[in-house]
């Protein structure tokens, strides 16, 4: 048997799902031993595949849902922007500390090894703009939960989170309940 039949898992269904899987590249004991990194860069590479990855997402949540699109710093910002060309809606970067020029809410969350602060500008919001948050890989979750409590600070209204990846073995589905977490492929 030369094919592997095993199962690929995804919100959005089998064949997006089919479609990350096959531009990860996995690239082990990267930025430190023992982690296995899941690099996205292929599929952002790759121009029909990241058209057909961008469309999912919107498909799924519906154009009417959402009013403005965050991205988490650095890989986040490139499925946010292309979400928000696709659709006309602007994006909100939130980004590490220090990098903001105007006043922002901070957010501190633990890594494995020491702590990690996210920030988004306290104007970035109209009240109650419905809210779409994107990044690339979802892993324990601790960078999700900062940046929906930033958006809720800044009166946004959380209204879809959505990652490429999600490694389901960290439980961050269940750190976030009840807030829903889209993940075009599971593993
Ligand atoms: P976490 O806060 O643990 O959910 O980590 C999510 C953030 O770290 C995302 O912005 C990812 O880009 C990055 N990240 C964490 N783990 C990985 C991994 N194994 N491969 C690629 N990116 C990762």
């Amino acid at each position: 048997m030369t094919e592997t039949h095993s199962v690929v898992r995804g919100d959005s269904g089998p064949q997006v799902a089919r479609l990350v899987a096959s531009r990860v590249l996995d690239v082990p004991d990267f930025p430190r031993p023992g982690v296995l990194f899941k690099d996205l860069m292929p599929l952002f590479a790759d121009g029909a595949v990241f058209r057909e990855v961008i469309d999912g997402i919107v498909a799924y949540h519906g154009r009417e849902s959402f009013d403005v699109v965050v991205g988490i710093e650095a890989r986040g910002f490139v499925v946010a922007a292309a979400i928000a060309y696709a659709t006309g809606v602007g994006v909100v970067p939130v980004r590490k500390a220090g990098k903001l020029p105007r006043p922002a809410y901070s957010a501190s969350y633990a890594l494995e090894y020491g702590e990690a602060t996210l920030e988004v500008h306290e104007d970035a919001f109209t009240a109650g703009h419905r809210v779409l948050v994107v990044d690339d890989v979802l892993a324990t979750g601790g960078t999700a939960e900062a940046t929906l409590g930033l958006v809720e600070r800044a009166g946004g209204t959380v209204a879809g989170f959505t990652v490429l990846l999600e490694l389901a073995f960290l439980g961050a589905r269940e750190r976030l309940a009840p807030r829903p977490v889209h993940a075009l492929l599971t593993v």
